[in-house]
């Protein structure tokens, strides 16, 4: 139930929420029809992808609309000061969402990254889609996550996530792999 009086800001937040449910729903569904084919390999890099950004996404959301209830939305009045404090487990149990991090950027540096260096061009072909322009920014986004594991890759070898203390430095990197999820998305 939305607090009384509520305007045109509060639709705004309630957009931004619709579009941060809807990309969880469809990493979430695309998740399922990949486990769901037979011919799929190993799926631990996409659930990995979608444990971090589907839980990161629950506090997002909760970002957005916590201003539309005011200082009430802190109080027990509203349903939504309850989901803050249940949402925060979401990112601990299941393996922490650093752990996450961790995970990608292992399968980044020493199993994604060579599979990109084979492929001749990684940039996906749009020509004639009328998704074309989400396609061109997916592509700059892959080329430079590709252009930037290189380079760890080259400088660091697998130190980038066997050193816990240059870790966190890198967990840039495996928050680059989940954005262009959440950028296709959204376009
Ligand atoms: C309410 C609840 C229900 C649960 N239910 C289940 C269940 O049903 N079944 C089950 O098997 N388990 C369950 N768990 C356990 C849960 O999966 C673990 O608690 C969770 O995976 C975190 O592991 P840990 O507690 O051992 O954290 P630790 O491994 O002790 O980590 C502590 C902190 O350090 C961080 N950290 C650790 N190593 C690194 C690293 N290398 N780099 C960066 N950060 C690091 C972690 O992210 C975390 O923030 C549950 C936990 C909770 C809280």
């Amino acid at each position: 139930m939305l607090p009384r009086g509520s305007k045109g800001w509060v639709r705004y937040r309630l957009g931004q929420a619709m579009e941060e449910m809807f990309a969880c729903e469809s990493v979430a569904y695309n998740l399922i029809g990949l486990y769901d084919d037979a011919t799929s390999d190993a799926l631990r890099v996409e659930s990995t992808v979608a444990k971090y950004f589907g839980t990161e996404g629950l506090h997002r959301n909760l970002h957005y609309l916590e201003p539309v209830y005011g200082i009430e939305g802190q109080t027990q009045r509203y349903r939504i000061e309850k989901d803050r404090r249940d949402m925060r487990v979401m990112t601990i149990y299941e393996g922490t969402n650093e752990i996450q991090q961790f995970l990608l950027l292992k399968d980044l540096t020493d199993m994604i990254g060579p599979k990109l260096d084979k492929l001749e061009g990684v940039e996906a072909k749009a020509d004639g889609s009328p998704y074309a322009e989400q396609v061109r920014c997916l592509n700059e986004m892959l080329t430079g996550l590709h252009e930037r594991l290189q380079l760890t890759r080259k400088t660091y070898k697998s130190a980038a996530w066997r050193r816990a203390l240059v870790q966190p430095i890198f967990f840039r990197l495996s928050r680059m792999a989940v954005l262009p999820v959440q950028d296709a998305e959204r376009k």
